[in-house]
């Protein structure tokens, strides 16, 4: 129930040493294990060596297993392999030195923090591992394969301000993003389009290089406003509509001549620092 990845080894000792919890276990004898060349079984014996697995902390404390496994001989004349080294299900990984459940937290702190900051949360939960480390355990991670999602959302940001934009990519119905281009032009999205065919609906800003990449590279697909991009459209005009007719906004007992003296924004004066006594500020 505490180990379930070790139900597969013969568990023969737990002991303390210097703060860290160690587990020796060995794999049982006479069970034959596929050759990883040829498939065939084989329980032959040639050797036994240990390897030394880094596990999930228990108790505040690290967890080492000890573990000894056999090497095997493959029989099959046609094999090109020789022996083979045994694997445990859930338990080993081919030249691996962490426990498939540390790993697995590892690779997530890693992708969620990176090299530093990783480390740093790792060692508050008692598992030493270097940023460097860290860091080569995500970059060895297989590069998710790129679809193009149903709806696609397409935006600019800047790499360096005023000097270098990149084009990032959005799945807008997943919220994910689906990938990120080296540049703002509507050609590098046009080839991504054409590299990456199944867009039906293309969410863009209103300029002109996205609508024009998406018109080439996805002639059928149907382009629409984002939703920012509307939003931020409609404050412009609101805002530029308020500053035209705001003289008219007078109270009628006020003429032109009090235009200089009630233009200055007291209802945002009042809601910038609020009533002073802790309550929202009133609707002006
Ligand atoms: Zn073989």
């Amino acid at each position: 129930m505490v180990f379930p990845h070790l139900e597969k080894v013969l568990v023969e000792q737990v002991f303390v040493e210097r703060r860290t919890l160690r587990i020796t276990a060995r794999t049982r004898d006479g069970v034959g294990l596929p050759c990883p060349d040829c498939g065939t079984v084989s329980a032959r014996l040639h050797s036994r060596y240990e390897r030394h697995l880094a596990d999930a902390a228990v108790g505040g404390r690290p967890v080492v297993i000890d573990l000894t496994v056999r090497r095997l001989f493959c029989d099959v004349l046609d094999c090109p392999r020789r022996t083979f080294a045994e694997q445990v299900e859930g338990l080993t990984i081919r030249y691996g030195r962490y426990t498939p459940l540390l790993l697995d937290a590892l690779r997530t702190v890693g992708l969620a923090l990176a090299g530093n900051a990783g480390a740093r949360l790792l060692k508050v939960l008692n598992v030493g591992v270097s940023r460097v480390t860290l860091l080569s355990l995500v970059l060895a991670l297989p590069t998710p394969t790129v679809s193009c999602p149903r709806i696609l959302g397409v935006d600019e940001f800047a790499l360096k301000r005023s000097r270098r934009y990149g084009t990032v990519l959005v799945d807008v119905e997943a919220h994910r993003v689906v990938d990120v281009l080296d540049g703002a032009s509507g050609d590098i999205f046009a080839a991504w389009l054409e590299a990456h065919p199944g867009a039906a609906v293309i969410c863009r800003d209103r300029a002109n290089s996205y609508g024009d990449g998406a018109r080439r590279g996805a002639p059928q697909a149907r382009q629409c406003a984002d939703r920012w991009h509307l939003w931020s459209n409609i404050g412009s005009v609101v805002e530029r509509a308020t500053g035209r007719l705001r003289p008219g906004w007078l109270p009628p007992d006020r003429g032109p001549s009090a235009t200089a003296e009630v233009l200055p924004d007291k209802p945002r004066a009042r809601s910038r620092s609020g009533t002073g006594n802790g309550t929202p500020p009133s609707t002006p």
